[in-house]
C-alpha cells in the first residue's frame, strides 16, 4: 500500500466478489427483457477499471457507448461541478440503458449523465454505481445498483485517481489528509 494511503477501505477481493454479485443481479434484471438492445455507458475516466471487470461478467450481448464528465479536476477533493467532456457517440433511441460509474457523491455527475441519456429517448435507463458515499446524494436519488456504502471520505484506487495517481492501486483506499491539505490545517482543532 503506498505510503500516500491512509487505510485500505476494499480490499481487491471483495471488490472482485462484489463485481461478481452486480453481474448476477444485473443479468437477471435484463433477463426477461430484449437483450439484443442493452447498452452499457461507463462514465470516464474513473469507471474504467470497475467497467472492464464487470463487463466481463456479463454474459449477454451489449453495446458499447463511451461519455466522459469530470468534476474533480487535477487536484482537488471538493466537485467543481460536472463537466461533460465528450458527449455519447452511439445511438441509444429504443435501447436499454445501463449507466456505470465509479462512485456517487453529491448525484450531480449521473444527474447531468441522466438529463442527457433521458433526452434521447432509450427503452429503459438503469444506473449501477461501485460506490455511494452516505447522505450525500439527494434523498429519492437511488441507483438501481450499489456495489457498496461507504463514508464520507476521499477515495483513490481500481480507477480512481487524485491527480492522475492511484488507479492502479487494486485496493480502494483513503487518501491520507496531509496529501491534499496542508498538514498544519489539517490539525488545526478549533
Ligand atoms: P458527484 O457528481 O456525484 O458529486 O461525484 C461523482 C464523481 O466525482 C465521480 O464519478 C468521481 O469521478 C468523482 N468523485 C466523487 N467522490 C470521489 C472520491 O472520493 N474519490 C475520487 N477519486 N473521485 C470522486
Ligand atoms: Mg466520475
Amino acid at each position: 500500500m503506498p505510503k500516500d494511503i491512509e487505510r485500505t477501505l476494499i480490499t481487491g477481493q471483495q471488490i472482485a466478489r462484489r463485481v461478481a454479485e452486480l453481474a448476477e443481479q444485473i443479468a437477471r434484471t435484463y433477463e426477461g427483457m430484449d437483450q439484443n438492445r442493452l447498452t452499457l455507458v461507463p462514465i470516464l475516466s474513473g469507471s474504467m477499471i470497475f467497467a472492464a471487470d464487470l463487463i466481463r461478467q456479463l454474459p449477454m450481448k451489449m453495446k458499447i457507448g463511451l461519455m466522459a464528465v469530470s468534476s474533480y479536476p487535477g487536484m482537488s477533493v471538493t466537485s467543481r461541478g460536472p463537466k461533460l467532456r465528450q458527449q455519447l457517440d452511439v445511438n441509444v433511441a429504443g435501447r436499454h440503458v445501463l449507466v456505470v460509474d465509479d462512485i456517487l457523491d453529491t448525484g450531480q455527475t449521473l444527474g447531468l449523465v441522466l438529463e442527457e441519456l433521458g433526452a434521447r429517448k432509450p427503452a429503459s435507463l438503469r444506473t449501477c454505481v461501485l460506490l455511494r458515499k452516505a447522505g450525500r446524494a439527494p434523498q429519492g436519488f437511488v441507483p438501481d445498483f450499489v456495489g457498496f456504502d461507504i463514508e464520507d471520505v476521499f477515495v483513490v484506487g481500481y480507477g480512481l485517481d487524485y491527480n492522475d495517481r492511484y488507479r492502479s492501486e487494486p485496493d480502494i483506499g483513503v487518501l491520507r489528509a496531509g496529501i491534499w491539505r496542508p498538514r498544519q490545517a489539517a490539525c488545526t482543532t478549533s
